[in-house]
C-alpha cells in the first residue's frame, strides 16, 4: 500500500520510517525530501550558478524590461488574443449577475489566476506583492501594477499552491486572503506545505501527494507531478513538494501546471484527465537554456505540453510580472507566436492575456458528469 491516504508520513519523519519497514512508499520520496517523478532533482552545483551570474555581467538587465519595452510588447499583442470581454472588474450586483453566466478566467500576472466556476471564486499561486523576494527591499520587483485589489474579487473559496518559491507562494498575499470577509479560504498545497502553512497560523489547509484528490462539493482538486524543486532558504531544498493542479467540475475541467521543465508527466495527466477546458502553461524565465531547461520550459516546449494535453484553450502565465531570468520582456510573445505558427496552431488557441485581462468560457459536459 501506498502512504498516499497517510498525508502526515512524509511532513513526520518518525511515521515515514515506520512505514518504509511495512509499505512501499511513492517513488519521489526520500529521507531528505523529494525528487522529480524520474527520481531526479534539479540541484544546480554553486558553480554553474556562479557562471550563470557572470554571465550576465554584459547584459542590461534593466534594459530587458524598460517601461516603453514593456507598453510596446503589450499594444504589439496579437487580436486573436483580445478576448471580447472588458476587462472591467466585478463589483457588488455585478458579481451577482455574472455568476449565472459561463465561467470567467483572468490573469493577476505571473501564476496568479482568477476563476469563477458558477458563483465559486478560485485563485491559482496569488501574488499581490511588491516584490517575489523574502525581502521587501530587494529582489525581483513588479513590473506592472497589481492589476486588480484584493478586496474587488469577491470572497475566494479555494486557493491552490504549486510550490514554496517566493514568487508561487507569497505569505502577506495569503494574510491578506485568511483575512477577508466571511473567513478564510481553503488552501490546497504540495506535501509538506501544509504543516509549514500551519505553523504559519493558517488554519484552513490541505496538503496533497502527487495523483492525491481532494473533493470539496462539486469540485475535485488533484494535484499532479511537476518538474521542478523546491525550497525558500538555503536549508529547506526539495523538503517540500511541488506540482501542479486538475480542477475538476462537472462543467469545467482545468489543469494549472505551475512552474515545470519539459516532462512526461504531461502526458499521465492528459492520459488521467483529458480532455481540459483550459490550460494555464509556463511560458517565461526560460533564458539561459543550459541553466533554466530542467525547471522552465520555453515557449516552444509549452506549445509541446499543450498538444500533449490535447490541445485545451491554453494560456501562458509565468511571464510579464517579475523578471526571473534573461530573456527580454516581448520574448516570451514573439517565441509563442513562432512556434505556434510552426505547428500550425490557431494563435487563439494558446492566448497571453496583458494583466487584468478576463475572457468568459462557456460551460461544458464532461464524462461521467
Ligand atoms: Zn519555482
Ligand atoms: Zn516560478
Amino acid at each position: 500500500m501506498f502512504c498516499a491516504q497517510l498525508i502526515a508520513c512524509e511532513a513526520n519523519p518518525a511515521i515515514s520510517g515506520q512505514l518504509s519497514s511495512n509499505h512501499r512508499l511513492p517513488g519521489h520520496h526520500r529521507d531528505d525530501g523529494f525528487t522529480n517523478s524520474d527520481g531526479s532533482r534539479v540541484n544546480k552545483p554553486l558553480s554553474e550558478l556562479f557562471r550563470w551570474w557572470w554571465s550576465r555581467k554584459d547584459l542590461d538587465l534593466q534594459a530587458l524590461v524598460a517601461p516603453d519595452r514593456i507598453k510596446a510588447a503589450w499594444d504589439q499583442m496579437p487580436k486573436a488574443w483580445r478576448s471580447d470581454v472588458p476587462a472591467e472588474k466585478p463589483s457588488g450586483n455585478r458579481v451577482q449577475a455574472l455568476a449565472n453566466q459561463g465561467h470567467e478566467v483572468q490573469w493577476l500576472g505571473h501564476a496568479t489566476i482568477f476563476l469563477r466556476i458558477g458563483e465559486t471564486r478560485i485563485l491559482t499561486d496569488p501574488h499581490f506583492s511588491e516584490r517575489a523576494s523574502p525581502l521587501s527591499w530587494i529582489g525581483p520587483k513588479r513590473l506592472h501594477p497589481v492589476p486588480v485589489a484584493v478586496a474587488e474579487l469577491g470572497r475566494i473559496d479555494y486557493i491552490v499552491i504549486s510550490h514554496n518559491h517566493y514568487d508561487h507562494l507569497d505569505l502577506p498575499t495569503l494574510r491578506q486572503f485568511a483575512m477577508q470577509s466571511g473567513g478564510p479560504p481553503l488552501m490546497l498545497v504540495p506535501l509538506g506545505v501544509d504543516s509549514w502553512l500551519r505553523e504559519e497560523g493558517f488554519e484552513r489547509v490541505i496538503g496533497l501527494d502527487w495523483w492525491q484528490q481532494n473533493k470539496q462539493g462539486e469540485f475535485a482538486f488533484n494535484f499532479v507531478p511537476a518538474h521542478h524543486w523546491s525550497g525558500r532558504g538555503l536549508f529547506d531544498r526539495n523538503k517540500t513538494l511541488w506540482g501542479g493542479w486538475v480542477l475538476e467540475h462537472p462543467k469545467f475541467r482545468f489543469y494549472f501546471a505551475g512552474d515545470t521543465g519539459w516532462s512526461e508527466d504531461v502526458i499521465e495527466i492528459a492520459k488521467r484527465f483529458a480532455p481540459f477546458d483550459l490550460a494555464a502553461i509556463p511560458v517565461g524565465a526560460y533564458e539561459p537554456r543550459w541553466f533554466m531547461a530542467t525547471q522552465h520550459i520555453n515557449p516552444h516546449e509549452a506549445v509541446r505540453m499543450h498538444q500533449a494535453l490535447g490541445g485545451p484553450l491554453s494560456l501562458g502565465i509565468h511571464w510579464g510580472t517579475f523578471q526571473l531570468t534573461d530573456e527580454a520582456y516581448e520574448d516570451p510573445i514573439k517565441e509563442l507566436i513562432e512556434a505556434l505558427k510552426h505547428q500550425a496552431i490557431p494563435l487563439d488557441r494558446f492566448r497571453l492575456f496583458v494583466p487584468g485581462q478576463k475572457m468568459t468560457l462557456e460551460p461544458s459536459i464532461h464524462r461521467g458528469d
